[in-house]
């Protein structure tokens, strides 16, 4: 069996933040062809802004690298695509890459053999995907907005657990790092905001603050305690700027709150340090960033011998993604919840020919071969990037 053609669909998000600002996400999906007739989906560095071009361009150039190739050899092609970025730096932009091919190799290796990925994978470990739901907060900006959204979007859907930040200050800047402060008005919204989603939800929901890297030291340290003493969140994700082991060392040292990292960490090897050192009590690889369903599975591995619990990272990633995602922690023992995105819900099902399902809180795949869901090519094409074409086989 051999690797024929690749095709490569960038698609553009037109939705807004809470804030009214054009999100700008970018899609890719990789449609992987065999000369058995064999076809295969994978999705590929969703990151943010302007990046989703510049990766299926990247992924036009490397294509070369996997056409002839036997699709069933997953982990020599995986090797062969992360090693061509190694003098430039493998991980990020290299693993968004592999990712998309890794996947789609998966795909095509369930669907020859009629099996969904997560059998060849070890086997399910649960059925349905517990699930915390992100995103659920669209136009909120005060604790009674974010109580009533809280009711309507989690509650009534079933939902026991969410993410938030609820620092609105640091929206504007958001993924950037000034000087990793905020203000006395701003440090005080958020925890009017967190405790009045407390109250709605109840004691036994998770509440759990993505802190998106935005804080220094004895800021990050000074609000997770806080959020902790009077909310009981569940994690702190992110405190600090994700470079620095060591700043997120100082930052546990002195925090109570449980702390999670890992969306902004790729491949294996970026793990290592926060198992040997007990950085994080809960790790987030995500499947795309971090190089792909095989990889994910190793690092879930690596964490199961620490017994860490791993939560994988979703938004702002597609709906190929969450399926990789789902494959991955229907295999594992140590699995927490899985991110989902409720405003993207609707996109990514338009994005499918059969939609996925969600139900009381949890994912429920279809257990078909390989990821089980295809997007509809006829969608891809309509909604494609402004600057992204289609290259002709
Ligand atoms: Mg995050």
């Amino acid at each position: 069996m051999k690797i024929t053609n690749v095709t490569t669909y960038v698609v553009a998000d037109r939705s807004q933040n809470q804030i009214g600002a054009r999100m700008d996400w970018q899609w890719v999906f990789l449609k992987v062809e065999t000369d058995e007739g064999v076809t295969g989906w994978g999705e590929a560095g969703a990151s943010a802004r302007a990046s989703g071009v510049a990766m299926g361009t990247a992924i036009e150039h490397v294509k070369e690298a996997v056409i002839g190739e036997n699709p069933m050899d997953i982990e020599r092609l995986w090797h062969k695509l992360y090693r061509r970025f190694s003098y430039m730096g493998s991980r990020g932009f290299g693993t968004s890459l592999t990712a998309g091919f890794d996947t789609a190799l998966w795909d095509i290796k369930g669907k020859v053999a009629g099996m969904p990925i997560y059998d060849l994978l070890g086997g399910r470990f649960r059925d349905p995907v517990r699930l915390y739901c992100n995103v659920w907060f669209r136009g909120c900006s005060t604790p009674e907005q974010y109580a009533e959204a809280a009711q309507k979007n989690l509650l009534d859907e079933g939902h026991d657990a969410c993410k938030l930040d609820p620092f609105l200050e640091m929206v504007p800047f958001h993924t950037m790092y000034q000087d990793g402060q905020i203000s006395n008005e701003g440090e005080q919204l958020g925890y009017d905001i967190v405790a009045a989603v407390r109250e709605t939800v109840g004691p036994n929901h998770e509440i759990l603050i993505d802190a998106h890297g935005h804080y220094n030291v004895p800021t990050a340290i000074r609000l997770a305690n806080n959020l902790y003493e009077q909310s009981n969140i569940g994690w702190f994700e992110e405190p600090v700027p994700p470079e620095s082991y060591d700043a997120l060392r100082e930052v546990r040292e002195h925090t109570a709150a449980p702390i999670c990292v890992g969306e902004r960490l790729f491949t294996r090897y970026d793990f290592i340090p926060i198992f040997r050192d007990r950085l994080a009590d809960y790790i987030m690889p995500d499947t795309i960033w971090t190089g792909g369903i095989s990889e994910v599975k190793k690092i879930a591995t690596m964490a199961e011998a620490y017994y860490i619990p791993v939560a994988p990272h979703v938004v702002p990633g597609g709906p190929i993604e969450l399926i990789a995602a789902a494959h991955v922690v229907s295999s594992i023992p140590n699995f927490y919840r899985l991110e989902h995105s409720q405003f993207n819900i609707s996109t990514h099902n338009e994005m499918l020919k059969e939609p996925y399902v969600i139900k009381d809180g949890a994912l429920h795949l279809n257990g078909k071969p390989g990821l089980g869901y295809e997007p509809d090519e006829e969608w891809l094409l309509a909604n494609l990037h402004p600057d992204w074409e289609v290259a002709s086989s």
